[in-house]
C-alpha cells in the first residue's frame, strides 16, 4: 500500500456478524489462524457490532492466543450510539463528541485486549460533529498511543474533505457490490483517487443478497454473473470481489462470511481481471439498461 500511510491486506476481513457464527474460543483461534494464511490480516470491526459483543468474543481468542496480535491490523469504528438493553438511549443517534469517542476507543481496547488500534473509523457521518474539536480528540489519543490511524466511514466526499481538513484520515469505509452502486457516482471513490487514499468495501455481496434475494435487480445481477462466472470457470463470490477489485480506487473489499471457504474464494479475486466488457455488463445488470 505505498500511496497510504498505513497498510491493510488486500482483502480485509469483517466481524460484524461473528456473534452468529457461534464459534467457541477454540474455534474463533483457528479462524483467525486460518484467515492469517490466506493472507488476510486486517480485521474490521465495530463497537456495536453483535449488540456491543463482537469485539469481546474476537478478544478472547486473542487473549488465549496473543502471539496473533502482532501478526494483524485491528480496525474499529465508533460514534453510534445504538439502543440496547444496556444502553438505553431515547433512540439511536450519532455522538462524536471527545468525551464519548475516548470512552468507545478505550473499551475497544479492554475488548480486544489490545495496547493500541491500528485504525479508528468514525461510523456514520454526524450532523453535529465539530470537526476541530473531533481532529484534537484523534490527536490526544493518537498522542498517547491507543489509535495510529483515523478514518471515517459513509461519510460524503464533503464531509471526508472537512475533517480531513482538520485531521489526515486514512480512508473512506463505503458500501459498494454489483446491487449497490452508488459510490461509483457519488463522488466517494472520486475523492479517493484524488488523494490516492484506497477505500474499504463493506457489503461486496450485498450483504448475501447476491445470493439469496428475490427482487428483479438481484435475479438479473445473478443471472448475468453466474454466466461470467461459469465462463471463466471462478465462484460467484471471486467474481464479485474482482467485480470490485477492477475499480481504480484499488479498494480493499471487506468479507463478512465466517466460513474460510468463502474468504478462500474472496481471495482468489486478486488472480482475476475481469476485461471492461464483463465489468459494464455486471453494471448494466444492475441497472436494468444499457450505459447511455
Ligand atoms: P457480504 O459479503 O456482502 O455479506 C455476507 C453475508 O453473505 C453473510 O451472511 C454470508 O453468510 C452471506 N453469504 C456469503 N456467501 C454466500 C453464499 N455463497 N450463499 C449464501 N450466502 C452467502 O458482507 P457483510 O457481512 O454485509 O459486510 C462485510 C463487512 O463489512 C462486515 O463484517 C463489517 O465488518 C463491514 N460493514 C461495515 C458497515 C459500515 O457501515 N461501515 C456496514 C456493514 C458492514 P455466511 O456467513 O453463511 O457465509
Amino acid at each position: 500500500m505505498p500511496d497510504s500511510p498505513f497498510a491493510l491486506s488486500p482483502v480485509v476481513a469483517g466481524l460484524w456478524r461473528l456473534v452468529d457464527w457461534k464459534l467457541d474460543v477454540p474455534a474463533r483461534v483457528r479462524w483467525i489462524e486460518q484467515a492469517l494464511e490466506l493472507g488476510i490480516t486486517s480485521f474490521d470491526h465495530a463497537d456495536i457490532y453483535g449488540d456491543y459483543r463482537a469485539e469481546a468474543l474476537f478478544g478472547e481468542a486473542l487473549k488465549a492466543a496473543p502471539a496473533l496480535r502482532g501478526r494483524m491490523q485491528l480496525v474499529t469504528k465508533c460514534g453510534i450510539r445504538l439502543r440496547s438493553a444496556q444502553r438505553p438511549y431515547r433512540l439511536n443517534h450519532y455522538d462524536t463528541a471527545a468525551v464519548y469517542v475516548r470512552a468507545q476507543v478505550e473499551q475497544s481496547l479492554r475488548n480486544l485486549h489490545t495496547e493500541r488500534l491500528d485504525l479508528v473509523l468514525i461510523h456514520r457521518p454526524d450532523y453535529l460533529m465539530d470537526a476541530a474539536a473531533l481532529a484534537d480528540t484523534f490527536a490526544t489519543l493518537t498522542r498517547e498511543g491507543k489509535v495510529a490511524h483515523w478514518g471515517v466511514s459513509n461519510h460524503s466526499a464533503s464531509q471526508f474533505a472537512l475533517l480531513n481538513q482538520h485531521h489526515p484520515l486514512a480512508t473512506n469505509q463505503l458500501e459498494l457490490s454489483p446491487l449497490h452502486l452508488d459510490a461509483l457516482d457519488d463522488g466517494t471513490l472520486d475523492q479517493a483517487q484524488q488523494l490516492g487514499l484506497r477505500p474499504m468495501i463493506w457489503s461486496p455481496l450485498g450483504g448475501g443478497r447476491l445470493f439469496g434475494g428475490g427482487d428483479a435487480q438481484a435475479l438479473r445481477v445473478r443471472t448475468e454473473m453466474e454466466a461470467i462466472a461459469a465462463r471463466r470457470g471462478i465462484d460467484l463470490t471471486t467474481l464479485a470481489f474482482a467485480w470490485i477489485l477492477r475499480h481504480p480506487s484499488r479498494p480493499h473489499p471487506i468479507t463478512g462470511s465466517g466460513r474460510i471457504e468463502r474468504l478462500r474464494d474472496a481471495v482468489a479475486a486478486l488472480d482475476v481481471k475481469l476485461d471492461a466488457e464483463d465489468w459494464y455488463a455486471i453494471w448494466t445488470a444492475s441497472k436494468g439498461h444499457p450505459v447511455p
